[in-house]
């Protein structure tokens, strides 16, 4: 048995396709929250974390990315 990170909902046996979180919606915020420096992970994004977005999210997030490089 495992929780979701987000929320903490309890995850059944059947697989989420947004695991390890218990929906789109909390992993879509858990990558908001990476991008507004929130967890500060340090890892790079990888493109499972725009699995399950819609191109205008992918999109937005992308390019709330490109913003928060830093010069050079
Ligand atoms: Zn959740």
């Amino acid at each position: 048995m495992s929780r979701c990170p987000m929320c903490g909902t309890e995850l059944g046996p059947e697989l989420s396709p947004a695991r390890p979180f218990c929906s789109p919606r909390c992993k879509k915020l858990d990558l908001q929250n990476w991008l507004d420096g929130v967890y500060r992970l340090p890892r790079e994004l990888v493109p499972e974390d725009l699995s399950g977005l819609s191109d205008d999210e992918q999109a937005e997030l992308l390019a709330r990315i490109a913003r928060n490089q830093p010069e050079g």
